[in-house]
């Protein structure tokens, strides 16, 4: 398969006040393929999420470069939308209005985002909750809107920063599987998953491949290529067969 992300010799260094710079990344090479599910896992404070920030474009690298499509990106990324640890939804606008937010660089009409952005809420499982205030909901779904208005503008790349550690357990369970099978069953156009995790339970339950960070400043120390029995064969684990 083809790369959809090329990541080459990503460095990223922060200016400390008063002292030297504090290098997070160094050396980052890294390559998504089209169809891949890839986790990153790594300690706390490794620098997972600035390596998601970069690959975005929602931050510059200080060296190295990120190519999409074979195209290197300066400035945000076209081919990636972002999922958030915390959900990252204005408290004030609605269920739909947070959606719709995912595409407001498209090219479209106010009717067509809305209408795009009704069928993504029925695809996350929010199917009668468009008016609802995020406070109104509860974690899990609050996460779904977040999903959605990732997804909404069908991104080639979803890239999620420890999108299930602020769930409790069955919660996260449940988003986990939900939206492993909307992305195995072809129901989202989602080519491409990369999930920042630091928990290898959940790295061998949903990836293909993981790669791990080093304690900072961060490169890539192990690529592991996961084999995965549960949900590639689409058994339920049984304890959670049941839970809604
Ligand atoms: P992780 O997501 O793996 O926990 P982060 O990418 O959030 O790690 O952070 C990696 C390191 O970079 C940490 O030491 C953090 O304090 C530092 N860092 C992150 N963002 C900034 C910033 N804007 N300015 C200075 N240091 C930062
Ligand atoms: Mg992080």
């Amino acid at each position: 398969m083809r790369n959809l992300l090329e990541l080459k010799d990503i460095k990223k260094t922060f200016k400390i006040k008063d002292a030297s710079d504090s290098v997070v990344l160094e050396g980052i090479n890294l390559q998504v393929k089209e169809g891949e599910f890839l986790a990153v896992l790594g300690p706390s404070g490794s620098g997972k999420s600035t390596l998601l920030r970069i690959i975005a474009g929602l931050i510059p690298s200080s060296g190295g470069t990120v190519s999409y499509l074979g195209k290197e990106i300066h400035g945000v990324n076209p081919g990636v939308a972002m999922v958030f640890q915390s959900f990252a939804l204005f408290p004030w606008l609605t269920v739909l209005e947070n959606v719709m937010l995912g595409l407001e660089r498209k090219k479209m009409s106010a009717a067509d985002k809305k209408e795009k952005s009704m069928q993504v809420l029925d695809i996350v499982g929010l199917d009668g909750f468009e008016n609802a205030y995020p406070k109104e909901l509860s974690g899990g779904m609050r996460q779904r809107v977040g999903i959605g208005r990732a997804l909404v503008s069908e991104p080639d790349i979803l890239l999620m920063d420890e999108a299930f550690s602020a769930l409790d357990v069955l919660t996260a369970e449940n988003l986990r599987r939900d939206l492993l099978e909307l992305w195995l069953d072809k129901k989202i156009p989602t080519k491409s998953i990369v999930l920042i995790t630091h928990g290898i339970e959940e790295a061998v339950y949903m990836a293909d491949r993981a790669v791990i960070l080093s304690s900072g400043p961060a490169t890539i120390i192990k690529n592991i290529n996961i084999d995965l029995p549960r949900w590639r064969n689409r058994k339920t684990p049984e304890f959670l067969a049941y839970v809604d």
